[in-house]
């Protein structure tokens, strides 16, 4: 069997390898590094894959979050909601902007911004909210965005972890998530679902004044080269970095679907077992599987499942192990002495497996029966 990974980047590459290897090349050959055709070309094809007007590209997806939070115009001490349980880049650059994290809970099922923990968190300090697509799985935008507009609040989705997500409106329209809000943010983290061969990130908006803005503040705050209007910074995607997402994102519908259909097998394994709760699919989200992330019913040794799998080479990850309003960093805003029954108990239980597009038939079995077996021992 092939040894197993969590993100199998490399038969990935082979794949695609003449191709990625053709469009690497032409970016050498024309020498134009940064800003080359490529960038704006990869603009413009994402944009018109998510439907969205504006598609700027920046460095990475902690950037994108970090621009996305300049670009509205918050003060020190302006309050931003997030979860707590997600990645530390969504709740570390409100920190680093001197904006104030405010941790609301989850849903336990979707692992999502949880719409009543949210209204009870909004005060007149509340400027935006940043819902997260977690592990690939939509927040539940209508309803986020209903109170948000209700508070007049911005709303900076955080997309890094379900890029192809569409998101299914009561009234039969339907959108990709990180296009929903104001401004959408995601990352090209090569393990991410659209992964490049280095660092990467992108921001979208519909709305072409905020479109300029996110521009200018990506660019040092400039318009027109060394006439600089505000503070920014620099972040850019480089064109090496583009030219593979370009090759990248005509494959990534197809991407999503290996991945859903690896979440399909896990399902079925563990559809029946007491021990095991599988990743919950709301109507409104078509998930993405960033993570096949199972929570385990009390009293299962997580430790020990861990381990039961690493002794037969079969990796697996707990994200995350701490939550953002128990991390050292966020002290100052007291955020531990809040009780966050839910996303505590959620970081005591969630295991994630392997789930990448590369997988085969016997890895998958090997994997489910791992689980299945330490489960029944
Ligand atoms: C990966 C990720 C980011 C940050 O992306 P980088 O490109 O690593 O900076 C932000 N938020 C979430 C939820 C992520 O998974």
């Amino acid at each position: 069997m092939r040894p197993i990974q969590m993100v199998d980047t490399k038969t990935q590459y082979h794949r695609i390898k003449s191709e990625v290897d053709q469009a690497v090349l032409e970016v050498l050959e024309s020498s134009a590094f940064i800003n080359g055709k490529p960038v704006q070309q990869f603009a413009e094809e994402l944009a018109s894959y998510l439907g969205v007007a504006h598609v700027i590209p920046c460095a990475n997806g902690t950037d994108a979050l970090q621009i996305a939070m300049m670009a509205l115009g918050l003060q020190p001490g302006d309050e931003v909601i997030t979860p707590s349980f997600t990645y530390i880049a969504t709740t570390e650059v409100i920190a680093l902007l001197r904006l104030t994290p405010v941790f609301v809970e989850v849903d336990p099922h979707t692992f999502c911004m949880d719409p009543d923990s949210l209204r009870k968190a909004i005060t007149p300090k509340t400027k935006a909210i940043v819902p997260v697509h977690l592990y690939g799985h939509a927040a539940p935008m209508a309803e986020l965005l209903r109170i948000a507009n209700e508070h007049n609040l911005f709303v900076i989705e955080d997309n890094a972890q379900a890029i192809g997500c569409d998101y299914h409106f009561s009234d039969g329209r339907v959108a990709k998530t990180g296009t929903l809000g104001h401004i959408g943010c995601t990352s090209f983290y090569p393990s991410k679902n659209l992964g490049a061969y280095g660092d990467g990130g992108a921001i979208f908006t519909n709305d072409s004044a905020l479109a300029e803005r996110l521009r200018m503040i990506a660019n040092h705050g400039q318009r027109q080269r060394y006439y600089h209007e505000i503070v920014g910074c620099n972040s850019r995607l480089d064109s090496v970095q583009a030219a593979i997402l370009r090759i990248k994102l005509r494959h990534l519908d197809a991407y999503n679907e290996a991945r859903r259909s690896v979440a399909d097998f896990y399902d079925q394994a563990f559809a029946t077992h007491p021990l095991v709760t599988t990743p919950f699919q709301a109507v409104y989200s078509k998930h993405v599987y960033h993570q096949y992330t199972l929570k385990l019913a009390a009293g299962v040794d997580r430790d020990g499942l861990v381990k039961y799998l690493a002794d037969r080479s079969i990796p697996s990850m707990i994200y995350y192990p701490v939550p953002g309003h128990r991390q050292p960093m966020f002290a100052e805003f007291g955020s531990a002495e809040h009780s966050m029954p839910i996303t505590d108990a959620l970081t005591d239980v969630v295991i994630s497996l392997p789930i990448h597009t590369e997988m085969d038939e016997e890895q998958k079995a090997y994997i489910a029966n791992a689980v299945l077996e330490y489960l029944n021992k």
